[in-house]
């Protein structure tokens, strides 16, 4: 876990230097011009490979519904843009290709980068490749939805969807971990993340801290849902406003005893899923009155 993290930290620095570059609309081309043994399209996920799959179901089962997962969770404008998705068979050949392309760039396990152009996604084949496609995947849907969040905001994003749907709500690595920190009254402070301005400031603590921040915003009743949706909202169109905790402090009494109440429920409940997720919401825009969301997927449904 320590190695993915600092990795992907890592890569964002990655993506700086590549921005300045300014270098991706001639490397999609070459990408769509090349003759790679094996491509497929999975939603707006384009794959170039240089090894035929011989699964190729599985990418199917990674990056499948994820755009439609966080573009509904988020109430994300729709975004039709491709993602390239470039993967090598190993890190030799992975690193060699990097080499060439980016030269100044140090390549790293998995790397997005994006600037005018679609958004690239480079990679290779490893035991993590699931988590961390869906991971820098989440990036790439954010970013191409025009939005540019808080380092926590995004990071804590990706790190909720990385994991497969049907174990977002309770099944991701941090839960056991958050909540019996929270038991003992260790809370992180959302305003200390939202303090974070740059990357090399971003420990792998911050992950995780930041990861319970969105799930329980996402999942702790319809009004943290709704302000998530709104702040991001505003975000987008350059409305000024408050700081996330400034805002969750208006609408929930005392942020820190209700985080403890709800993941004093997480490792109790069963999983829930997407399907879920969106009912919630479509629930909580019509909503009239504000009832709390317990987060459980029987509730939830
Ligand atoms: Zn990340």
């Amino acid at each position: 876990m320590t190695l993915m993290r600092h990795i992907r930290r890592l890569s964002l620095v990655a993506v700086a230097c590549f921005l300045q570059a300014g270098l991706n609309h001639d490397l999609a081309a070459q990408q769509e011009g090349r003759d790679w043994p094996f491509e497929a399209k999975v939603d707006q996920f384009l794959l170039h490979s240089d090894f035929e799959l011989n699964d190729p179901q599985r990418l199917e089962s990674i990056l499948g519904g994820l755009r439609s997962d966080i573009s509904q969770a988020l109430n994300l404008p729709e975004q039709k843009s491709s993602i390239h998705v470039v993967l090598f068979s190993n890190a030799k050949e992975y690193s060699r290709y990097m080499n060439h392309y980016f030269p100044s760039i140090e390549p790293r396990r998995a790397i997005y980068l994006q600037d005018r152009g679609p958004g690239m996604l480079f990679t290779f084949w490893h035991d993590d490749i699931d988590t961390d496609l869906r991971h820098e995947a989440a990036h790439a849907v954010l970013n191409q939805s025009g939005v540019q969040l808080p380092l926590w905001l995004d990071e804590g994003v990706a790190e909720y969807f990385e994991v497969q749907r049907d174990k977002r709500f309770s099944q991701n690595g941090y839960g056991a971990e958050v909540a019996q920190r929270a038991a003992k009254g260790l809370v992180p402070s959302l305003l200390d993340l939202e303090r974070i301005a740059e990357m090399s400031e971003f420990k792998d603590t911050h992950y995780r801290d930041s990861w319970a921040w969105i799930h329980f915003l996402l999942h702790r009743r319809q009004e943290t849902r709704q302000l998530l949706i709104d702040y991001i909202a505003r975000h987008r169109k350059l409305v000024p406003q408050a700081n996330l905790s400034r805002q969750l402090a208006e609408i929930v009494a005392d942020p820190t005893v209700e985080f403890q109440q709800h993941f004093s429920k997480v490792g109790s409940s069963q999983p829930t899923s997407v399907a879920a997720i969106k009912g919630t919401l479509s629930t909580a825009k019509s909503a009239a009155t504000q009832t709390a969301v317990a987060p459980t997927s029987a509730t939830q449904k």
